[in-house]
């Protein structure tokens, strides 16, 4: 996998004739594009195909949490749209996750959530879960890899964990990178592109360092280079 291919990058708007430029812009400097709720609620599948037309495999973030038989068929309709990877709350349970992988039957790829990254120790404990927040997303990735998931997301500070204990095919997926630490924003737990392979991860996701760049090709590259950077022997 070359570096640019391990940049997937968010394009995070309800703006379509925004998405379609940044997928233009883009077409062959990036591994996927991600396209979550805001995008997907906006325009939809007939959205979707558009932003795909433009020569890129389709991050469909959607975090699918329900019964197994409903979430199955969730899996076959994002299937059906030709998607590469998608994600799911591992918190849906075993069954669930074995049910989204049965419906993939390899393509798309299933990726879980672990514990949104929102949440606290507190705000754990207040829905009843005890347990400290690392001891929940170690729990549930293993869920993940048991049931035959392809990966987890989860963030840069989680990442070495989960690396060290998780066989390597399984792959991480790190959001919350900034090449300069000066843009971190409201990323609070920011990493640049090198610490978060440095620390295990497989592909990293990024937004705005690349869709609010005024060059977002040229920015893309810059962070494909400090990948190679890193992984170099
Ligand atoms: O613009 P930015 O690089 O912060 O975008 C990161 C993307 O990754 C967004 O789509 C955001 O929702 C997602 N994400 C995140 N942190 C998490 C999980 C997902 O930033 N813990």
């Amino acid at each position: 996998m070359n570096a640019s291919d391990r940049i997937i990058c968010a394009i995070d708007t309800s703006d379509l004739e925004e998405a379609l430029l940044l997928a233009e812009l883009l077409s062959g400097e990036v591994g996927a594009l991600k396209i979550g709720k805001e995008f997907f609620t906006a325009h939809g599948p007939a959205g979707l195909g558009r932003v795909a037309e433009r020569n890129h495999r389709i991050f469909l973030d959607l975090k699918f949490h329900d019964i197994p038989n409903t979430v199955a068929g969730a899996v076959r309709s994002a299937a059906a749209l030709g998607c590469w990877m998608l994600t799911v709350h591992a918190s849906g349970g075993g069954e669930m996750l074995k049910a989204a992988v049965d419906a993939a039957a390899g393509s798309p790829r299933i990726f879980a959530v672990t514990v949104l990254t929102s949440l606290d120790d507190r705000d754990l404990a207040a829905v009843g879960q005890s347990a400290p927040a690392a001891d929940q997303v170690m729990r549930l990735a293993r869920l993940a890899e048991s049931a035959g998931l392809d990966g987890a997301v989860c963030s840069p500070r989680e990442a070495a964990m989960l690396r060290s204990a998780l066989p390597a095919e399984f792959e991480l997926v790190v959001p919350g990178v900034r090449p300069f630490r000066a843009d971190a924003g409201d990323q609070k737990r920011a990493a640049t592109p090198g610490e978060a392979v440095a620390a295990g991860a497989d592909r990293l996701v990024v937004g705005r360092p690349i869709t609010r760049s005024d060059d977002p090709a040229g920015a893309a590259r810059r962070i494909a280079s400090e990948i190679a950077e890193a992984l170099a022997p």
